[in-house]
């Protein structure tokens, strides 16, 4: 446990209705109920109830905000101390009041993800989870968020733990083998590792594919759309952005120029690459060229190829098409509400129907059949299902790569007549890239790291 008590707010700065300072440690509760006047003495107060009461600065006696104080004790709270959290009002002054009066009692200011890294060190939480608390925090739309959720409630860790179970096991029983040596120990032994090796690969690699749709997730598709002019391609993009007010956000690109826009598509954010720059230059095939140069196109996961229906496919359509029928491409088919003039099954010779939508982008008729394609393009169904775990943290999926090429040594070694003992060496660095995922035996400096991408008071 901590010796000293920490506080911070711990909501957004900004304009709130209410906003909270978190309290954790030895003292939290002593020192809160110093500054608080209630009817009840905060030190007689049942863990896990709510008082309302005043923060009165004891000096001056001055009323600083009228508040609701609630006690959690440890163990049974965030951080499996003591915490006492105190709702304000909204708004910077009285919260940083309140926070400034606590900080005058003994408290010291918590460092950023110092409430998180208390949790994981008093064995509250596993760093898997407290990472997923970062991405939390961090996470664009309603999916990103579930599956960060999920990941703090500890899906991930839920799958390593059996795993690493299976590897021990397998190594307490190659020691066995290694000690007790019979006749044709040793084929037997190899034949147990490749078994074993192969089952726990088996998991290991699904959770790495997983982990490249959590990572889109979280990220997002970065989506081009490209098409002639006038084809609608900024119709589309306003339909999209239209059908979700709520998630448009502009972020400012970090190496280039390009604004791009978020949009979520079924709960799944994609990154809409503006190519407002070189949308209408009349030549299709240099505006290409341009996106080429700028590697907007080629950087694309996901490219919406406009046309329009209400006329027959040109030149420098039939060109695109070629080019991007191996890539990651929908073809939106745009202006179904006027008369077809489009011969479509040109296209359906390069393109499977799942891949073609029709839509009207003026009418906002036909996005949900381009949410199902995309959908269907990117996750293998079970996204819907919401059960599914995704390993979306850089520093996991580079743990789970290197398991998967011990696991991998391991299975080699049995074929090349390699020492037991020796591969022994490789399933347990499997075995321990795992429990790296958890934390095990993390350093301070990975801690540290960690935590520190945490905001304030979390
Ligand atoms: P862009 O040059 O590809 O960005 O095309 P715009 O989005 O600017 O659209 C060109 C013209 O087509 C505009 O007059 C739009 O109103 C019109 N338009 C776009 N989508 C549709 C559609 O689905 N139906 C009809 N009837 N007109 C559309
Ligand atoms: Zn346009």
């Amino acid at each position: 446990m901590n010796e000293d008590t920490i506080a911070a707010i711990a909501t957004a700065l900004g304009e709130g209705s209410i906003a909270v300072v978190r309290v954790s440690g030895p003292e939290a509760v002593a020192t809160v109920a110093k500054l608080f006047k209630s009817k009840q003495d905060l030190r007689e107060a049942a863990s896990h109830t709510v008082q309302y009461g005043w923060i009165v600065d004891p000096q001056s006696e001055r009323r600083i905000d009228e508040v609701l104080v609630t006690v959690m004790k440890g163990p049974r709270s965030f951080t499996a101390e003591d915490v006492v959290e105190i709702s304000t009002h909204g708004g910077i002054v009285a919260v940083k009041s309140v926070l400034e009066l606590v900080l005058r009692h003994g408290v010291r200011l918590a460092e950023p993800g110092e409430f998180t890294k208390r949790a994981f060190l008093n064995g509250r939480i596993d760093l898997a989870q407290a990472e997923a608390v970062i991405d939390l925090i961090r996470s664009k739309s309603d999916r990103a968020f579930q599956v960060a959720r999920r990941q703090a409630e500890g899906s991930v860790s839920k799958k390593i733990v059996p795993l690493r179970q299976r590897l021990i096991e397998l190594i307490a029983h190659v020691e066995v083998n290694i000690d007790y040596p019979e006749h044709d120990v040793e084929d037997v032994t190899a034949e147990l590792i490749r078994t074993d090796c192969r089952s726990v690969l088996a998991e290991v690699n699904e959770l790495l594919q997983r982990s490249n749709e959590g990572k889109i997730l979280r990220e997002g598709i970065v989506t081009a759309i490209v098409g002639r002019p006038n084809a609608g391609k900024s119709s589309l993009l306003n339909a999209l952005a239209r059908e979700n007010k709520a998630i448009v956000t502009d972020i400012p690109g970090t190496t280039r120029d390009i604004v791009e826009e978020t949009v979520a598509l079924s709960g799944i954010p994609l990154r809409l690459l503006d190519t407002a720059g070189i949308r209408e230059t009349e030549d299709l095939v240099e505006q290409i060229g341009v996106e080429r140069s700028h590697g907007a196109l080629n950087d694309a996961d996901l490219i919406l190829l406009v046309l329009n229906r209400h006329e027959e496919l040109h030149e420098d359509e039939r060109k695109l098409l070629r080019q991007l029928k191996d890539r990651s491409t929908i073809v939106v088919v745009n202006k179904i509400d006027l008369p077809a003039k489009l011969e479509i099954g040109e296209i359906e010779r390069d393109y499977p129907t799942e891949r073609i939508v029709y839509l009207s982008a003026k009418e906002g008729q036909g996005i949900e059949q381009l949410e199902q394609a995309v959908t269907g393009m990117f996750f293998s169904g079970a996204v819907e299902s919401g059960d599914i775990t995704y390993v979306s943290n850089a520093r996991h999926v580079a743990l789970l790569h290197q398991t998967r090429q011990s696991l991998e040594d391991a299975i080699q070694a049995t074929y090349e007549g390699v020492p037991i003992d020796l591969i022994q060496i490789d399933i347990t660095a499997s075995w321990e890239s795992l429990g790296q995922i958890l934390g095990d035996a993390a350093g301070d400096s990975l801690l540290d790291q960690i935590f520190s991408q945490f905001c304030l008071g979390k």
